[in-house]
């Protein structure tokens, strides 16, 4: 079986956009503000965007089944304020709920956050517990900046998000650490937002002890880490210096780190300087990058190309990023696969 864990549903109906650009519109003009039973979306729409889409793809590379959560750049955390970031996760994370029933053997949920700045984390809870209650999701992203590229909250580390890190262990659930569109000109969203931030979050994690108060709390830092496999010696060296524990102690059993990096040279850096168990197959395919590379003809996001491809893994290791590794860090996903409740004709998708 072959577990993508990073899909988001960046092919949603245009009913969704048309409804959260009224959404920010009505923040200047309240008489506009749509309510939350404005969407519709039929099922139908929902069926068509996935099977023309994600689905082809996942049949046509070989994937079985994806971790999906709603579309990251649109999370705008930075958008209004709580009341705006709350109705929103929740219409997409319903919509998540609609397609993980729609296709219980193909995806499974990951829920966003009605994060907000400036907001404590805590507004978060009812939500997070909707989505692994109610929705039966595995796992949902956390923003480590919800002001979208300012860097106002606190890093990982403090205490700021503690009860987001108590109600992740309560549920047994990890979090991927992912920001959402920059606003701050100096920073591309994809491009240098999203592997900054993947290298922040490593960082704020390796300069504190996080993980020696929450020895159960587990991330999985996308876009192969971001800059953490290519500076793997300066972080050790860093670590180092602040008598840290090695890392392989420190860090390496709480953080994974996906294969959402387009291309062979860096899937073969990942794997040679990461251990095998810390790797978990990504694609994040149909996102930031689209379209095919000259040099290989293929498109880029086809991660599984890349990970059959490399030198580093023998079969059995690659089994371990394909599944094991996922059901290992996605223990709600281990049990619902195991109780059957994502086969193909299941009923009601999971459900735990
Ligand atoms: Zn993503």
């Amino acid at each position: 079986m072959i577990i993508d864990c990073h899909g988001h549903y960046t092919t949603a109906p245009k009913p969704l956009e048309d409804w959260r650009n009224r959404q920010v519109e009505g923040l200047k003009n309240p008489a506009v503000t749509p309510k939350a039973s404005e969407l519709r979306i039929g099922d139908d729409e929902l069926r068509e965007s996935i099977e023309k889409n994600q689905l082809k793809l996942m049949r046509e590379r070989g994937a079985d089944l994806t971790i999906f959560s709603p579309r990251a750049s649109f999370m705008a955390h930075h958008i209004g304020g709580f009341e705006t970031s709350s109705t929103w996760a929740a219409i997409c994370n319903e919509l998540i709920h609609r397609v993980s029933r729609l296709f219980p053997q193909h995806f499974a949920g990951c829920g966003m956050l009605p994060q907000s700045p400036g907001v404590d984390p805590k507004t978060c809870l009812p939500e997070l517990k909707r989505c692994v209650e109610e929705y039966g999701f595995v796992a949902v992203n956390l923003n480590p900046d919800p002001s979208g590229g300012h860097w106002t909250s606190p890093p990982l580390s403090d205490r700021h998000w503690f009860p987001i890190y108590e109600a992740l262990v309560e549920y047994d659930i990890p979090a991927m650490i992912h920001v959402s569109t920059s606003c701050n000109p100096c920073f591309h969203t994809t491009g240098s937002h999203y592997l900054n931030a993947d290298t922040t979050a490593f960082v704020q994690c390796l300069t504190a002890d996080l993980f020696k108060e929450f020895p159960k709390l587990r991330f999985i830092i996308p876009h192969g880490g971001g800059a953490v496999p290519y500076h793997w010696g300066r972080f050790r060296g860093i670590a180092q210096d602040l008598k840290k524990p090695l890392l392989t102690d420190h860090l390496l059993k709480n953080i994974s780190f996906d294969t959402c990096v387009y291309h062979q040279p860096g899937i073969d850096l990942l794997t040679r300087v990461m251990p095998v168990d810390n790797i978990l197959f990504g694609s994040e395919m149909i996102g930031a990058v689209r379209g095919i590379d000259p040099e290989s003809g293929h498109y880029y996001d086809d991660t599984k190309r890349y990970i059959d491809a490399t030198p580093n893994l023998d079969e059995a290791a690659r089994r371990r990023v394909y599944e094991a590794n996922a059901r290992r860090v996605y223990p709600r996903l281990d049990a619902a696969l195991r109780t059957g409740r994502l086969r193909p004709g299941a009923q009601g998708g999971v459900t735990s």
